[in-house]
């Protein structure tokens, strides 16, 4: 049986600061379980499914299994807390995304701004009937917010309405980018309510008459999340099917924020995915009759993409423990979603060189982390928008219009 300093050592070679030495042991048990389930039974058909955009057979049913949420080996030491703590959640998304980027997106908008519209948004028996199901992946879901014409200005442009016909509501409108919709099976659909102006929160079911579905062909990114553009014509649905407790922006963007951490820690874990398929390759590809490691501008290159790691790491840290404390400040959050996707812009375009032509074919595992790295730009606030956050703290104004 290895130690908790022997399974660190196999894990998070990386990670310089010792962070992951905080995890604890049940913690780091659970995660080599994971990571060796990718190893063995994913790692060989992943470039493929990225190239056929297809998913993984039995992944889904895999983590389900696998209990990331509820898993006792997570809760020793924290007996009775409602979740493991947020060192293990940066943890379990850094090693996904180190695998893949579409698989940690997949999950993550699931269990994250799938599952927390259900549970900030639901009602007492909402949560009861819909959480438990959501987390053992009896049901899957994702976050049906963004529109074919508003994008970064969703807080104040949906343009899906919802009206009231008394105890039903007729929804109508469109619906783009949705991740995992296709293979949910409730779907929370965000509409404007058109007596107060206020946007509301719909359970919808994908085979509902007036929903149709189409999923977004020939991206660059994400290729293995299918990300749909979804129709909503004249789809009824019963109050009680409407996510009670959403009334107001204000409550989607506690969903919203409650997240963005969980894609600081992606972009983190595919540098990290991004370092270890250059540093294989640079070990390999020999040039001038020697390994082109040996050269002094290549390790200068991996130490830029080591330190960009080291720096997002620690930024993760930081954050996790504040969250753990209760702390879920938006500008922290903001500043670590756009530092550390940018710091992955960057790595991965530095990792692509390194891989000379074959950084540009998936074979290689490089060309993967680059792509999916431009998704991880855009989603959850784009460097702008967070940037504006960001600026409003600083200055006191607002420069978002
Ligand atoms: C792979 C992927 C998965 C996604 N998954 C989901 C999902 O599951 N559910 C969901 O609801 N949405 C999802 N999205 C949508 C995502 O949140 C939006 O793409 C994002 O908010 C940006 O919106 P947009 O693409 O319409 O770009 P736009 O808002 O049109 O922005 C275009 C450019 O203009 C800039 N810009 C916009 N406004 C300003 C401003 N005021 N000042 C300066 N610059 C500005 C932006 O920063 C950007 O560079 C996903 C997107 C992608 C790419």
């Amino acid at each position: 049986m290895s130690t908790k300093t022997e399974l660190l050592q196999e894990l998070f070679p990386e990670d310089i600061l010792k962070v992951s030495s905080q995890l604890t042991e049940g913690e780091v048990k659970f995660l080599k379980q994971l990571d060796d389930l990718l190893e063995s039974k994913y790692r060989e058909g992943i470039n493929q499914h990225w190239v056929d955009a297809t998913v993984p057979e039995g992944f889904f049913e895999d983590m389900g299994k696998l209990n990331y949420f509820s898993n006792p080996l997570l809760f020793e030491g924290r007996e009775g807390a409602k979740m493991p703590s947020h060192l293990y959640q940066f943890f379990f998304s850094y090693v996904l995304a180190r695998f893949d980027v579409s698989l940690v997106t997949l999950l993550g908008v699931h269990q994250g701004l799938g599952h927390n519209s259900f549970l900030f948004g639901g009602s007492k028996e909402q949560v009861a009937h819909y959480i438990p199901k959501l987390q053992s992946h009896e049901l899957r879901t994702c976050f049906a917010l963004t529109e074919p014409n508003h994008g970064s200005d969703v807080a104040g442009g949906l343009e899906t309405t919802a009206r009231r016909d008394g105890d039903k509501w007729i929804l109508n409108g469109a619906k783009r980018w949705i991740g995992g919709a296709t293979v949910a099976d409730v779907i929370p659909v965000y509409a404007v309510d058109v007596e107060t102006g206020k946007p509301k929160g719909f359970i919808v079911r994908p085979d509902q008459e007036g929903v149709t579905m189409d999923v977004i062909q020939n991206k660059i990114a994400l290729r293995i999340v299918p990300n749909a553009n979804i129709q909503l014509k004249d789809v009824v649905v019963e109050e009680a099917d409407r996510l009670q407790n959403i009334n107001g922006f204000k409550d989607i963007a506690k969903v919203l924020y409650s997240t963005r951490a969980g894609v600081s820690y992606m972009a983190t874990g595919a540098l990290a995915g991004a370092l270890r398929a250059t540093t294989k390759y640079v070990n390999e590809r020999k040039q001038f009759g020697k390994e082109i490691s040996n050269y002094q501008l290549v390790q200068e290159k991996l130490a830029m993409m080591q330190g960009n790691l080291t720096h997002a790491i620690a930024l993760n840290a930081q954050l996790a423990r504040m969250q753990e404390e209760g702390d879920y400040d938006e500008v922290a959050t903001s500043t670590a979603k756009m530092m550390n996707s940018l710091r992955l812009r960057e790595s991965v375009a530095m990792g692509r060189g390194l891989a000379g032509g074959n950084g540009i074919v998936v074979d290689y595992d490089i060309a993967r982390f680059f792509s999916d790295a431009e998704a991880v730009y855009t989603y959850e606030g784009t460097h702008e928008v967070n940037a504006l956050v960001i600026g409003r703290s600083i200055t006191g104004k607002s420069a978002f219009v």
